[in-house]
């Protein structure tokens, strides 16, 4: 199957490239430095339509595939991975599993102001001793007199407390099944919810600029037309979420790659020593040629699985399954590779690449969490092994 892109996503990614370079660029290295979330450039964003572009029509949306997303998130991605991840986690674990599981008056409630990026969502599934293991959650919902009562704690939550959030979706134990496992499902929690306490941000390595916060509930209640999808579902639902996930963070690490690549290159055409541009040292250049393998490779494998989404969504081309192979094979050479064009970009960079007013020095610190979210490259490992047939735990 082809999976190369069109002229109209080439010049849409034209478009994203002009915005992330005139909006974003000038002001990433001053968001970092200051933990700066720019609400504002978000809500630029949304009216851009980049929330939307997958989302149909009657929301505000523009009913695009899924590689025009990704092509949005690696061009954002490529200036500033703050921005990149705020953008994959608003559509991915903000919009995605209202619209994927959504009743029409949840839908029609919460997305018109997610699509337009008037609001952000986040999506609470880790938790204090659960994020590999998600179906050990400990967090509670009890249905009582119509309500659901939320007690537990969410961690490490993207979007989860900017000043534009308005809901989070949260998985929790609402029962017990028969053969004694607990029955999880997804709940709405909106913002300002009594209860429902958004903690202080944290202080990460890297995605100074992206808002990630933990969540306390205590005795939070919301009404019990909240719940997601089905009951007892909750696993199942974020799930299937995440394998698109994985793939817009592919496109997330792919813009990274990029980045390093240009970085590289530019530099080591400047730099001289011994009298040369750096450049012509095959220490340097080869190393350098290994940045655009790298690309190569990353991009082909991320926007080969958009393609398989996109023919999965007009309803033929491959299986949920094939899919879900080639999400988690795109997610771990992706960002994998992207952890190594960093730390190579920085060592071509020298001892500047060591500085923070350096893009490198920031890039070097935000690709490391890319092999960590939504599903580590040790798990990525275990779906291909199981993909394979192996009988791995
Ligand atoms: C900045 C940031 C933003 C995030 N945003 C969100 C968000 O919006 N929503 C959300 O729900 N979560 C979010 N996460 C959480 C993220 O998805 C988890 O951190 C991740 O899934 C790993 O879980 P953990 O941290 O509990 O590590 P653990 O699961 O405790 O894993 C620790 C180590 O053990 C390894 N490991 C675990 N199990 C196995 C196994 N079976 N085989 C081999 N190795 C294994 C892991 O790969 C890892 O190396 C975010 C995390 C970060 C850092």
């Amino acid at each position: 199957m082809s999976f190369d892109l069109s002229e109209d996503h080439e010049q849409f990614r034209r478009s994203v490239r002009d915005f992330a370079q005139d909006q974003i660029a000038p002001h990433a290295a001053d968001w970092d430095r200051d933990h700066h979330f720019p609400v504002d450039v978000v809500q630029q964003m949304g009216q851009l339509g980049l929330f939307g572009l997958t989302a149909p029509e009657e929301y505000g949306g523009a009913d695009g595939d899924f590689t025009s997303l990704c092509v949005a998130i690696e061009e954002i991605g490529r200036v500033d991975q703050s921005m990149g991840i705020t953008l994959e986690a608003a559509v991915g674990l903000g919009i995605n599993p209202i619209l994927t599981f959504g009743t029409e008056e949840q839908k029609g409630t919460w997305l018109p102001d997610l699509v337009e990026g008037r609001a952000l969502a986040g999506f609470g599934l880790t938790e204090p001793g659960s994020g590999s293991d998600a179906a050990a959650s400990r967090t509670k919902a009890d249905l009582r007199d119509g309500e659901w009562v939320l007690n537990g704690s969410k961690q490490f939550i993207t979007n989860s407390g900017s000043e534009i959030t308005s809901l989070v979706t949260v998985t929790a134990r609402t029962g017990e099944r028969a053969d004694g496992r607990p029955e999880i499902s997804t709940i709405i929690v909106p913002s300002g919810t009594p209860g429902f306490v958004v903690e202080k941000a944290y202080d990460k390595l890297g995605w100074h600029a992206s808002d990630t916060h933990p969540l306390t509930f205590a005795d939070a209640k919301v009404p019990e037309s909240h719940l997601l999808g089905e009951r007892g579902r909750g696993f199942a639902h974020f799930l299937a979420i995440l394998d698109d996930g994985r793939v817009a963070i592919a496109a997330l690490a792919v813009g990274c790659i990029q980045a390093c690549l240009d970085l590289s290159v530019e530099y080591a055409g400047e730099r001289t020593t011994f009298g040369k541009p750096i450049g012509s040292k095959q220490g340097v250049a080869f190393q350098i040629a290994d940045l655009e393998v790298m690309l190569t490779a990353s991009r082909q494998l991320t926007y080969r699985a958009a393609a398989m989404k996109d023919a999965m969504k007009s309803g033929g081309g491959p299986t949920a399954k094939e899919f879900k192979h080639a999400a988690a094979i795109a997610k771990l050479y992706a960002t994998e590779s992207a952890v190594s064009a960093t730390r190579i970009a920085t060592q071509v960079f020298g001892g500047y690449g060591f500085m923070q007013e350096y893009p490198v020095a920031r890039l070097y610190r935000d690709a490391k969490v890319l092999e960590i979210g939504e599903g580590t490259s040790e798990i990525q490992r275990l779906l291909i092994a199981r993909g394979l047939g192996l009988p791995v735990e």
